[in-house]
Formats: structure tokens, C-alpha cells, sequence
């Protein structure tokens, strides 16, 4: 049967690119090695590496004074790089999640932490959106796809203060305004690459303003200086990376990438909301196209488990929420095509079906 991988992360990719890297890691190109053996000093693998920043670049029309960074540890170890690297007295975070919070968590070992905004009082359901930025905060910390809850910043925000953002599970499926950024960082498993490497862009600029010691791997600098190469990078996962990159390309960049989000999240909240047995949990202008969350009406809840157990039947996976929500998350990165979100819908359908006869 076919499946369909709704999963939040580790998540689906394309076949091709699935492929290519299968086969590279039984042999990498004509080095008649395996990609898992070779250095990453050759010149075959430095071509990779210098593809994959190029295409980062070109795709996401990174302006100059930028540095795309492969780095390991996760966007959980960036929660730390960040205010290592750029908080000296004062940052300012939106709490918007789980992951927001553990971000402000870490910030708060290197200095003081002014959460501007929360919506925990409501359990994440939307994005707030009066408040103030503190002028004279290191920086303002996003989370820009809260991959829990499924609530999404889908704008460039304009910040008095250099922006830093987690992408880890929107990257590649809008036009980024990346000037207005300093920093944004992202794990690779939600809609670049399999797990570990965690992307990082970096201004430049902002580099080298704090006055505490850095060690030497925790430190932007270093990374910058060697092209991600001071010590062995993530090569597998980096090489996954690239031909997801010219995959994206193939299909037609971000533009397209942001054309099927819109097209499947739209089908996929429409019959949410048309359908009785089912609502949507976020706040209907801050839904997500990437995770799209969702439970059973109070009258139908007792049938949530046996529509899980149906759905799953029909080759749909992943699709139970977070904990923290309950219910069924459809999480619809680059690679879900549009017959995986109709096949869902049909199940939905089905079920509806089955319980108003
Ligand atoms: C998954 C996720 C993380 C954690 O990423 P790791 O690479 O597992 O550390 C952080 N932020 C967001 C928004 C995520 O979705």
C-alpha cells in the first residue's frame, strides 16, 4: 500500500533525492568509495559543500555579507550558539511553543531574557502580536513555524533590534527576506535533509560584539572562517541536503515550493472546516501550511482514536498530534504531494461517512 509520511520530523523527502543519496553511500560519484568513507578535505566532497551553500544562496537570494553554515548538534544546540555568540546583557524572545521556550532557557545562562510576548495562556494557539521590542536588546529571538502547534509567522517581521529566527520547519517554503535577519537556524529533518545537520545563515556583521571567551566549535567565527570544514562535517546528511536543494531548484525554487504549501494547506483547512466531525486548533490567520493541527468536535471525540486507527489503515502516517494538543497533525513539508493531502481529505471523508449514517 502507499504511504503517506505526515510526520512532523524526521520527515518525508523526495524519492529522487532519497535515491541519489542511497547510492552515494555505496558509491560517491566516480571515487569508487563509498560518501560514508571519503574525507571531506577532497575536492569531490569541497564540491558538494560548495554547491550546497551556492544553491542555499541562489534559492533563497542571499544578499552578500552572509554565511551559510553546515554545523551539527541540532537547532537545540543554536538555542545556546545564539546568545554564546550575541547576547552581552539583554535579549528580547516570543513565546510562541515548546521551542521558544526552550531557546529563552538557554539565553537565560548568558544573560538577562525579556519575553515580549506569550500565547501559553492559550495553550500556543495563535501568534501575539502587540508588543514591544526592547531598543536596546542584543537581539529579537522567533520562532517562525511553531511545528507543535501549527502556527506560523509568514512574514519578514521588521525588528528595531538584529532579528534572529528558527526555521527549522518552514525553510524552503517561502520567499525570505533574509536582509531583515541576522541569524536564522534550522534543523535539517523537517524540510531540508534527514537528521543531522543543522543549517545556520549568518550575517557577518554581527559576529565578534560580546565580551565572554567562546569556545572554539561554539563559535559562528569559527565556522565562518572555515567554511564549515574546522572539523569534520555531517557529510551524509550534507550531501541529502544538496539534492534536496536541486530538487527544489528543479521544481522551480521557493516560489513553487510556497505555491504547493498555499494549494495543500488550503484543501486541507477547508475540509476541516466544512467537515462536522472535525476544528482546526490554531487561530484561523496564524494557521501553518507546514503542520497543520486539528482535533474531533467535543461530540465526536470519543471516535478520535478509532479515526486515527482508520486513517493509518489507508496508509496515512503520522498523522497523531503533539501530546500537548491532542488530536491529528498533518504536517505537509516540501515533499507531500498533492494527492497525499487529498487521500487524507477522502479519509475524512470516509469517516464522516461512517459515524452520520
Ligand atoms: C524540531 C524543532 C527543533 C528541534 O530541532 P533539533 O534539530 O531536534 O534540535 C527546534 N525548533 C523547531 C521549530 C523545531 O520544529
Amino acid at each position: 500500500m502507499k504511504k503517506y509520511n505526515f510526520g512532523a520530523g524526521p520527515s518525508i523527502l523526495p524519492q529522487e533525492v532519497m535515491k541519489a543519496t542511497a547510492d552515494a553511500c555505496v558509491e560517491f560519484g566516480d571515487t569508487g568509495l563509498s560518501l560514508m568513507e571519503i574525507s571531506h578535505r577532497t575536492k569531490d566532497f569541497q564540491a558538494v559543500m560548495d554547491e550546497a551553500q551556492a544553491l542555499f544562496k541562489e534559492l533563497l537570494d542571499i544578499p552578500e555579507g552572509y554565511s551559510v553554515l553546515f554545523v551539527g548538534g541540532g537547532a537545540s544546540l543554536e538555542f545556546c550558539m545564539v546568545p554564546f555568540n550575541l547576547l552581552e546583557k539583554k535579549a528580547a524572545y516570543l513565546n510562541t511553543g515548546v521551542w521558544a521556550k526552550k531557546a529563552m532557557k538557554e539565553a537565560k545562562l548568558f544573560g538577562e531574557v525579556v519575553e515580549v510576548a506569550s500565547s501559553a495562556d492559550a495553550n500556543y494557539t495563535f501568534i501575539p502580536k502587540d508588543y514591544e521590542i526592547p531598543a536596546d536588546a542584543d537581539y529579537f529571538h522567533i520562532t517562525t513555524n511553531n511545528t507543535i502547534y501549527g502556527t506560523e509567522i509568514r512574514e519578514d517581521l521588521d525588528s528595531p533590534v538584529t532579528l534572529v529566527a528558527d526555521m527549522s520547519s518552514d525553510i524552503f517554503s517561502r520567499k525570505v527576506d533574509v536582509s531583515k535577519y541576522g541569524l536564522i537556524y534550522g534543523g535539517a529533518q523537517k524540510n531540508l535533509s534527514m537528521a543531522g545537520v543543522t543549517f545556520v545563515i549568518v550575517k557577518d556583521e554581527i559576529l565578534g560584539h560580546v565580551s565572554r571567551a567562546i569556545p572554539t566549535m561554539l563559535d559562528y567565527r569559527t565556522h565562518v572562517d572555515k567554511g564549515s570544514m574546522f572539523n569534520t562535517p555531517p557529510v551524509v546528511p550534507i550531501y541529502c541536503a544538496l539534492q534536496n536543494l536541486r530538487w527544489i531548484k528543479a521544481q522551480g525554487g521557493v516560489e513553487e515550493m510556497e505555491r504547493r504549501a498555499k494549494e495543500r494547506a488550503a484543501l486541507l483547512y477547508a475540509e476541516i472546516d466544512r467537515n462536522p466531525l472535525f476544528r482546526g486548533t490554531a487561530k484561523a490567520e496564524d494557521r501553518s501550511l507546514m503542520n497543520i493541527c486539528f482535533v474531533m468536535n467535543d461530540e465526536y471525540k470519543e471516535h478520535e482514536a478509532a479515526f486515527l486507527a482508520f486513517a493509518q489503515g489507508r496508509g496515512m502516517q503520522g498523522i497523531k498530534g503533539h501530546r500537548s494538543v491532542g488530536g491529528f497533525r498533518a504536517s505537509c513539508y516540501n515533499a507531500m504531494s498533492v494527492e497525499g493531502v487529498k487521500a487524507l481529505i477522502a479519509c475524512m471523508q470516509d469517516f464522516e461517512k461512517e459515524i452520520l449514517k
